[in-house]
């Protein structure tokens, strides 16, 4: 019998990561990609410029320090330290990575982002899905009774993908008053610029209150960079430096840093631009549910359909009008906010697949 390089048996149960599939081209019709909550804007202005500029240096490892995005970003974070690495998500890999040993658990809730699973999996530790309540939030009580003395990390992702609902801040916090001081708590926000809540979660005040917390931001969603690969974490010295410990070398670009520092200088704009998908999304969901639907109120670049037997009839109709959405059978479907054409016709789809399940 042949023999081959074996991997960790429980590499073979690792879920695989499905990417949002591009729209098949359509004659006649401009198709759009409403299945990874990509920002519909082009670059913002003066990245593609800095990128350019950028590349010259291309022969030269770039500077693991990132001077000048930390410094862009240290007075949005005082007294914090970053960390930035290739997407929040590798942040999520290299911190369960470095926290957990084989067996230990992993609470977060679910339906909640594709890539926790796997990260899970990844670093050898078992997931503890929690399940989301029926308006699809965080059911923090719920996650508390979870946690054992095998719990290393619990995960909570505000807003939440794919459903959009936030946890709000003194919720947050009350829970995190009753969690074990030992227990890392990743805070994902890769939405957090999306969100107008009243009661939002003050990531500033969570982490001068809970050195266990890491917060997570992205460039790819608000800031439009999601090509680059630039997250960073903010946290505690301590607590970050076993994450710096496990990263790949040489992961952010200098190219990719670039993009970002330019982006965080285009601030204004930014802001400009996440105004106008924040009311497109509010114009979605009251377009939608004007035609019966039930949902929830989404504080992220998206919306979500919740299941109850259309999410093949949606993910068809979309198709047929030249959307690509993200179906998660059975749960529900979820919908990127894309220009305003993209989203009229997510409005009609709303119509069009409410009279047919209403039949
Ligand atoms: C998109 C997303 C991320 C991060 O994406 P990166 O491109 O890796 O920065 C992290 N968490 C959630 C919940 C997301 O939806």
């Amino acid at each position: 019998m042949a023999t081959r390089p074996s991997p960790r048996p429980d590499v073979a149960a690792i879920p695989r990561y499905v990417p949002g599939r591009r729209p098949t081209p359509r004659p006649g019709v401009t198709t759009y990609k409403l299945s990874s909550n990509e920002n519909p804007f082009p670059p913002l202005p003066g990245v593609v410029e800095a990128v350019a500029e950028a590349t010259v240096r291309s022969a030269s490892y770039p500077d693991p320090t990132c001077p000048d995005l930390y410094e862009a970003l240290e007075h949005r974070h005082p007294g914090r330290d970053l960390l930035a690495a290739t997407g929040s998500v590798a942040l999520i890999f290299h911190a369960l990575l470095a926290y957990c040993r084989p067996g230990d658990e992993v609470v977060f809730a679910w339906r909640s982002f594709e890539a926790y699973p796997i990260a899970v999996a990844a670093a050898g530790a078992t997931a503890v899905r929690v399940p989301l309540t029926a308006d699809g939030r965080h059911d923090l009580d719920a996650m508390l009774a979870a946690v054992t003395d095998r719990t290393r990390v619990v995960m909570i992702c505000t807003p939440n993908n794919p459903t959009g609902t936030t946890v709000s801040h003194s919720e947050l916090t009350a829970f995190l008053r009753e969690l074990r001081d030992d227990v890392l708590v990743l805070l994902d926000e890769a939405y957090v610029e999306f969100v107008r809540d009243d009661d939002a979660v003050d990531a500033a005040a969570v982490l001068e209150e809970f050195e266990q917390v890491v917060v997570l931001r992205t460039f790819s969603k608000a800031y439009g960079l999601a090509g680059f690969r630039v997250g960073y974490a903010v946290g505690a010295t301590e607590v970050l430096d076993p994450v710096r410990a496990v990263a790949l070398p040489f992961g952010v670009t200098e190219v990719a840093q670039a993009a970002a520092v330019a982006a965080l200088a285009a601030e204004d704009v930014a802001r400009v631009r996440i105004d106008a998908l924040v009311s497109e999304r509010e114009r979605v969901l009251a377009g939608v549910r004007a035609e019966g639907w039930e949902l929830p109120v989404s504080q992220g670049n998206f919306v979500w359909f919740p299941g109850a037997g259309t999410v093949e009839a949606l993910a068809a109709a979309a198709e047929d009008l030249g959307i690509v959405v993200r179906a998660y059978p059975p749960d529900g479907v979820r919908v990127s906010i894309g220009v305003p054409e993209a989203n009229d016709r997510i409005i009609g789809l709303a119509r069009t697949v409410r009279q047919v399940v209403d039949h």
